[in-house]
């Protein structure tokens, strides 16, 4: 089945907004055996949406459309159906009464112009809404199908996995596709390209190598017609790679280092904190977006100045003698912010943003200290000189090697 995905809204062709929706409706497909083939931008005008629809009706099989269903007259998605449909919308009053009990619900009435929200062409059926005001249409016409969600991406999901997903899963009958990505982190491209060779050169299950801010990943597709027989045809090459590269792996599929990292510091009762200057709060951030943190995260201190790595308890001697940006800086913040909130763990992280008057620090060289449980862990890094290059990457590595310094005699994980 071959399909489209139409991102609708000026705002996203004024470069205002990022089309999010489309990677992430995109990702979905091969697993459900359909082939993208367009995504196009398109936006607020009735005509060219209209002729978009009569085009991506002619090339493909199925059009995902995000955007354009609200209740004002710039949202023209549902009329651009209409129009290329050559059907009249027309207001189906049990719906106008569910807009009403949602308004009421939160203490409002319903402005007149959610109105245009219960309007439905012959061809179409609503799709169910539960996070807004705005419900999707799944019309189907000449064995074309078209499917229309509200653009915000806490509406957007929910309608997709609870209502389209299950709907293509009944409707699709090509052979799916299955990925399997294994994250690693401490060895090059090069080196990975070298120990898993034997994997490469295939076409299904093929195997595809990716550099990224959180290490090196190896992406396992196979296509079959169903997801067990793909899933089998995986399974040799990863456990192949899983033998070869064990240490190196830290996670799988859409696992991020935080994640990751949370996971063990959880299962062994483990605690840590932080002290950081060039990621500016980026290591706190990125550990803080895990739910339940708090069991294992004491906090951190973002030290941009001398007085505030005074104050953290980092002799100045220490800082005298090495300078900021040295392995002897990073080991002390971590000793000191480990002492202080009585955790298990303490990171240091030190780094140069920009180059220093006698060039002796390049930007984007940056020192790691990873200490505690009677560990240490030195590293020096040299990242591409962008600010949010460097916060990414410092950050990832430190939360990654302190999780590999946990599981170090663990064996790797599945
Ligand atoms: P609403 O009923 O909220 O108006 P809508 O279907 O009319 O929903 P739009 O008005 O087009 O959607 O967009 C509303 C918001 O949804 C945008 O401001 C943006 O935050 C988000 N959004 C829309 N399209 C996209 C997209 N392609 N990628 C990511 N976010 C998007």
């Amino acid at each position: 089945m071959k399909a489209e995905i139409f991102s609708i809204g000026t705002e996203l062709l004024m470069g205002e907004l990022t089309d999010t929706n489309a990677a992430w409706i995109a990702a979905r497909l091969p697993a459900l055996g359909i082939q993208l083939q367009w995504v196009s931008i398109i936006g607020d005008d009735l005509d060219m949406l209209a002729n978009a629809f009569t085009q991506g009706m002619r090339r493909s099989d199925i059009i995902f459309t995000t955007g354009g269903l609200g209740p004002t007259q710039d949202d023209l998605t549902r009329e651009g159906v209409a129009k290329a449909l050559g059907e009249t919308p027309t207001v189906q009053p049990e719906v106008v009464q569910e807009l009403e009990r949602y308004f009421q619900g939160r203490g409002a009435s319903m402005p007149a112009t959610n109105i245009k929200q219960a309007h439905l062409i012959p061809s179409a059926q609503f799709v169910r809404n539960r996070n807004g005001t705005a419900p999707g249409w799944w019309a189907e016409r000449d064995g074309k199908i078209i499917v229309s969600m509200p653009g915000p991406p806490g509406e957007m999901h929910p309608i997709w996995e609870e209502e389209v997903e299950p709907r293509l899963r009944q409707i699709v009958k090509d052979e799916v596709t299955v990925t399997r990505n294994i994250k690693t982190m401490g060895l090059s491209e090069g080196a990975i390209d070298e120990i898993v060779s034997e994997y490469f050169g295939q076409e299904n299950p093929y195997l595809g190598i990716y550099s990224k801010a959180d290490g090196i990943h190896l992406r396992i597709i196979a296509r079959a017609r169903d997801t067990g027989t793909a899933q089998a045809m995986i399974a040799p090459v990863e456990r192949g790679i899983t033998d070869r590269l064990g240490p190196y792996i830290w996670g799988y599929d859409d696992e991020t280092p935080e994640q990751a990292l949370g996971q063990v510091l959880k299962q062994k009762g483990l605690t840590l904190a932080t002290m950081e200057s060039c990621t500016g709060g980026f290591l706190a951030n990125t550990i803080t977006e895990v739910p339940d943190s708090s069991s294992y995260y004491k906090g951190g201190v973002v030290a941009y100045s001398n007085e505030m790595h005074f104050a953290s308890g980092v002799p100045p001697e220490i800082i005298e003698s090495y300078g900021e940006v040295s392995q002897e800086t990073a080991n002390a913040m971590a000793r000191a912010i480990r002492q202080r909130l009585g955790a298990d763990f303490g990171i240091g992280i030190t780094g140069a943003t920009h180059p220093s008057p006698d060039e002796s620090r390049p930007p984007g060289l940056a020192y790691l200290s990873i200490e505690g449980m009677g560990q240490l862990k030195e590293m020096e890094l040299r990242v591409p000189p962008r600010r949010i290059t460097i916060k990414r990457r410092v950050s990832n590595n430190a939360l990654i090697e302190l999780r590999k310094l946990i599981t170090a005699g663990d064996g790797h994980r599945k």
